[in-house]
């Protein structure tokens, strides 16, 4: 899709956007569909001009840049960051969103299967958090968001890949906090519970019937729960929050967090 500030207006007049209209421009990987589309769509509402990536980048919600981006090659991450940056403008806030599960028991998990998953959700995390410091070092502000997940620190059986990949993510946005955080810029992580998208679909129901047997809130969320507070992070009354891990998770987590 061809985007113009025309279609930007258009897409924000039609979501009606809040009061922080041209708030700057947002990137959301992995913005095309579940959890990255709802938070595209409410950064859209909230005055943002967003990019939405995804590996093919044809389909973005509604008034956003649909992007192509595959998080685990540093070409492909530069190349969408300069499309975005000459067609939005300087990028001011990143979502770092894209991620992968591959379970399997630890004595059946192959080095592939560990290495893969770190590369997707962590390793992807690195390069946009990389790319999108340099304009954010520049205006001396910017937000970045990692979404992590409940079982970075509560810990889960057949995902000793995926929790590693979510828990560094934690370390990740402390150490950019220190490392950053004298340039105005801020990195916090979303650890969202169980929400529905295809991601948990994919589980088997009688699992899915044990984890909300767990979650004191006695039901599993929708992706706009987690959109909420992440456009709270991107937004105005963020500005002296960083390195916080913000559970959204129904309070499955209690007493795990960072
Ligand atoms: P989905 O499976 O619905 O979407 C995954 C997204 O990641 C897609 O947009 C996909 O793009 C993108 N993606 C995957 N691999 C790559 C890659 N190599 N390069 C670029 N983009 C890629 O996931 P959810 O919406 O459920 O999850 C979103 C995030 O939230 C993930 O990081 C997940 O770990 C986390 N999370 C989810 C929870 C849940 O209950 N659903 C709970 C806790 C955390 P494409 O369409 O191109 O494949």
């Amino acid at each position: 899709m061809n985007f113009t500030d025309q279609q930007v207006v258009a897409g924000q007049s039609a979501e009606q956007p809040g009061p922080a209209a041209a708030a700057g421009v947002a990137v959301v990987t992995g913005g095309n569909r579940g959890i990255g589309a709802a938070i595209v769509r409410r950064l859209v509402h909230d005055g943002f001009r967003v990019a939405a990536t995804s590996r093919l980048g044809t389909e973005a919600p509604a008034g956003a840049l649909a992007v192509p981006m595959e998080v685990t090659d540093g070409q492909s991450v530069s190349a969408a960051f300069e499309r975005i940056h000459q067609e939005l403008g300087q990028v001011s806030v990143l979502v770092a969103n894209a991620g992968i599960t591959k379970d399997t028991l630890l004595m059946r998990m192959s080095e592939e299967d560990f290495a893969g998953v770190l590369d997707v959700n962590l390793g992807g995390a690195f390069r946009c958090a990389k790319a999108a410091a340099k304009p954010m070092m520049r205006a001396r502000s910017g937000r970045i968001i990692l979404i992590s997940s409940v079982v970075a620190l509560y810990g889960s059986a057949g995902q000793v890949n995926y929790t590693s990949s979510k828990a560094a993510m934690i370390g990740m946005a402390r150490s950019l906090t220190r490392e950053l955080g004298g340039r105005g810029i801020t990195a916090n992580v979303v650890a969202p519970g169980f929400i529905n998208t295809s991601m948990t679909a994919q589980i088997d129901p009688a699992a899915q019937e044990k984890y909300l047997g767990a979650i004191p809130s006695g039901r599993f969320a929708e992706p706009e729960e987690v959109a909420g507070v992440v456009a709270f992070l991107a937004g105005p009354d963020a500005s002296y929050i960083s390195g916080a891990v913000i559970p959204v998770d129904g309070g499955l987590g209690m007493g795990h967090e960072g």
